[in-house]
């Protein structure tokens, strides 16, 4: 088998590369050529620990495998390590005999950031401008250079519930050469993309905040309970997601289905619109919304990619096992 360490990724691991191996994994899902399994995420009673798996099966790219992990909150101040800890394992889907074993960390920022960008390159308006950011953490950073990519934006605006963390997504836009304002929520009418990346479990967007004609990628709420926008925009908007079943249940949809103002057939894969079998944006004036819920297919894509990059570079470590 093959170990591609976390230290090897950051070096390994192009933006392209990780938003090609997310766009045809997303297109493989909603051609029924791959499927994720149920997600386990469990509260492990032992340093506040929530740890979990998510796994599933390309049968067209070949991927079977899982990415297990979670988040640790007090490595960071006790052991200086960070929260978030993810391993992804590789296994030969013809003999079931484990193939690889690759760091899930950085890689799980560079996926997350290809799933909202991927969803802009098919939903946004091609004349976007005004790129607004709802959230300056970790993730934040990944999302915006990422998006940057996608379109040839003039201005970044942003707003975030610590204010203090804005310079983070400034010196992203910044060093992408455009420049960057902070604005309150009402301001974000002006942006014709949004990305929300946020922990929040109460609504800060509002419907009324966001103008016809944009595309919003929710990016945050990744498990029940969570919440970034007013349910209300959900049934203002077409509603796209990487897949259907998180997005009811653990993603931004679960609001908007639970107070009967969409259903779950509102609710359409990201994949069929790259295999244009749906037609995305019909018109200047929709509101397209992304639920980015995160699924374990991305990450075995981006891992499968990784490795192929690593024995290609020498980087990967071969054991008998
Ligand atoms: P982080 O801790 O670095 O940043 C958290 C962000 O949320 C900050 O901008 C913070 O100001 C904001 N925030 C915190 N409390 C808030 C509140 N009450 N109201 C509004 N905003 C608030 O976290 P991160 O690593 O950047 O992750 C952000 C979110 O993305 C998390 O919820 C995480 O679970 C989720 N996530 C989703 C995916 C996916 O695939 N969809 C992948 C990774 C992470």
């Amino acid at each position: 088998m093959w170990i591609v360490p976390e230290r090897e990724i950051a070096d390994l691991l192009t933006r392209d590369a990780s938003f090609d191996a997310v766009e045809k994994v997303f297109a493989a899902m909603a051609a029924g050529d791959a499927y994720n399994f149920p997600v386990i995420r469990e509260a492990i009673g032992h340093e506040d620990a929530l740890y979990g798996f998510k796994g599933g099966f390309d049968g067209v790219g070949g991927t079977l495998g899982l990415k297990a992990g979670g988040y640790w909150p007090h490595n960071l101040e006790k052991r200086n390590l960070i929260n978030h800890q993810s391993t992804v394992f590789l296994f030969d889907p013809d003999t079931g005999k484990v193939a690889a074993m690759v760091g899930g960390n950085y890689l799980t920022a560079l996926r997350t950031a290809a799933a909202s960008s991927v969803s802009i390159k098919h939903l946004a308006r091609t004349d976007a401008k005004v790129m607004g950011m709802v959230g300056a953490g970790h993730q934040a950073t990944f999302q915006l250079r990422a998006a940057l990519e996608q379109r040839e934006f003039e201005k970044v605006i942003g707003w975030n519930y610590h204010p203090e963390m804005l310079p983070n997504i400034e010196k992203v836009a910044n060093e992408a050469g455009v420049p960057f304002e902070a604005v309150e929520l009402e301001g974000l009418g002006e942006a014709d993309v949004v990305i929300s990346i946020t922990s929040t479990f109460a609504p800060t967007i509002m419907a009324d905040h966001i103008s016809a004609g944009t595309h919003i990628a929710c990016m945050g709420t990744d498990t029940k309970g969570k919440q970034e926008v007013e349910a209300a925009l959900l049934a203002r908007a077409t509603v796209f997601t990487d897949e259907v079943a998180q997005s009811i249940s653990i993603g931004e949809a679960q609001h908007a289905i639970e107070a009967g103002l969409i259903q779950e057939a509102d609710v359409h894969q990201i994949g069929a619109v790259i295999n244009a079998t749906h037609k995305g944006r019909t018109s200047d004036d929709e509101i397209t919304l992304f639920d980015g819920t995160g699924v374990g297919l991305q990450d075995l894509a981006v891992s499968a990619a990784i490795v192929r990059m690593a024995i290609e570079q020498g980087v990967a470590i071969e054991v008998d096992f």
